[in-house]
């Protein structure tokens, strides 16, 4: 399998029948995340992913191990966070439509995309009241 690292998209020429799976070093600082309120921690880290490439579903799961961080919500002090939810995304081969699914279509291109999978496991993962350390006493104004 062959991912491109910067841009994570998968060449879909590079896949064989059936599970796919590899391990890929991503380099976290150059790629847009555009996640409002979080950025990564690190400059690299390790994206596992397996594609399972059916005849009428490529489904696509995998995790990114990296930690990121966000504001604390009281202090404004970067806190680490993991991210702890998984990446998954189903595509298929021909638009059906009665609309009633919601898997993405396979591009002519033969390239997927997996950028918005990942931003969106990261974007889960933010915590929703994220506080530097338990008794964090916040901004002192004195
Ligand atoms: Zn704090």
């Amino acid at each position: 399998m062959i991912l491109d690292p910067e841009k994570l998209v998968i060449s879909m020429r590079s896949l064989s029948r059936g599970m796919n799976s590899g391990s890929f070093i991503i380099p976290l600082d150059k790629i847009n995340w555009d996640i409002d309120g979080a950025e990564p921690a690190d400059d690299e880290a390790t994206l596992e992913l397996s594609v399972d490439y059916g005849d009428s579903i490529v489904l696509c799961s995998g995790r990114l191990n990296a930690d990121f961080k966000t504001p604390c919500a009281r202090c404004l002090e970067p806190m680490l966070f993991n991210i702890c939810e998984a990446i998954h995304r189903e595509y298929t081969w021909e638009f059906d439509p009665s609309g009633e699914q919601e898997r993405e279509i396979v591009p002519q291109s033969g390239e997927l995309c997996i950028l918005d999978a990942v931003r969106e496991a990261i974007l889960l993962s933010i915590p929703g009241k994220p506080l530097c350390s338990p008794d964090c006493d916040g901004i002192c104004y004195n």
